[in-house]
């Protein structure tokens, strides 16, 4: 099982046994996993709610937790809840019932969807409403409650070992990711995301997703100290990779990528030094979707020790 460092191993089994039972309710489905049905099995109501038409103006609610601890002492009405928290996705269990933000890109509904989903599943969850912000919804939240709901919907989404048993019977490349992502119905990056957590157990691997990596095509808000929105480290590369930082990384790949505006952008090999100070050489390739640049390095062999001769 590609285990989330976060949680106990006791924990991740038992939340894992809980998207078993739903995957067995379902009769063990081919992917696509249909979310519809998935609530259908839990009876679970789904709801959009957008700024502008809130639709259930007169609601309220009582007590609501986003990721650390917040508690309202007195009844709220739930639109303001929303908009002070700026919630794009909750579960309130007495109701169950999941509330997603219409105005968010609906690529992201899946993921945020199969979280709320995760939330209904683990019963110690049960006690309060969760809010969830654009923060706690992603891959990379370290709140415990979080990494919980986000280790169920990577499980459910990606159909337990389904993905893991897929991807290691593929290349490591893009190409593969983004078969996997036709197969599995996820977005690309939550494939990408996924691929690396996986297959790179052992095998020291790294994923970028960023704008357009090229000095030409970067949008206004571009920030050379932040130039990636997710830097994905594999637990081998974490373990042997720590000091390169994503600010080198995006130099180099922005050194070998063109400005075409969609596409495969360009490949190579990198030499990365490790904790050790020694040389290996990974193979990088960087593919842009029109929204986001997906950038795949995977660990290749040592690097041969250049003897200078004078
Ligand atoms: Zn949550």
């Amino acid at each position: 099982m590609a285990k989330n460092l976060l949680l106990s191993s006791r924990t991740s089994r038992d939340i894992d046994a809980k998207i078993e039972r739903v995957l067995n309710g379902l009769g063990n489905p081919e992917p696509p996993i249909r979310l519809e049905d998935v609530r259908a099995l839990l009876n679970l109501d789904l709801k959009f709610y957008t700024a502008t038409d809130p639709g259930f103006a007169e609601e309220t609610i009582s007590r609501i937790r986003v990721a650390t601890i917040q508690v309202y002492k007195r009844p709220t009405l739930l639109i303001d809840a929303i908009k002070k928290m700026s919630l794009k996705a909750l579960y309130l269990p007495d109701r169950k019932r999941i509330m997603l933000d219409g105005d968010i890109p609906e690529k992201k509904h899946r993921w945020n969807e199969a979280h709320e989903i995760g939330h209904s599943l683990i019963p110690w969850h049960d006690d309060m409403m969760h809010g969830d912000n654009t923060h706690t919804v992603s891959h990379s939240c370290h709140e415990q409650i979080e990494a919980e709901a986000n280790f169920a919907a990577g499980r459910l989404l990606f159909l337990r070992d389904r993905f893991l048993d897929e991807a290691f019977s593929v290349d490591p490349t893009l190409a593969s990711v983004r078969k996997l992502h036709g197969i599995f119905g996820n977005t690309l990056s939550t494939t990408l995301y996924r691929f690396v957590e996986c297959v790179g157990v052992d095998v020291p691997m790294l994923a970028l997703i960023t704008g357009h990596p090229h000095s030409t095509k970067r949008k206004p808000e571009f920030d050379e100290a932040k130039p990636c929105r997710h830097f994905i480290r594999s637990p081998a590369f974490m373990a042997r990779f720590s000091k390169i930082s994503e600010i080198e990384l995006f130099k180099a790949v922005a050194g070998y990528c063109g400005p075409q505006s969609g596409g495969p952008l360009g490949a190579t090999d990198l030499i990365l030094t490790d904790d050790n100070g020694e040389n290996h050489r990974f193979k990088f390739e960087t593919f842009f979707n029109r929204y986001d640049g997906l950038t795949l390095g995977t660990y290749l062999q040592p690097e041969q020790l250049m003897v200078a001769v004078s």
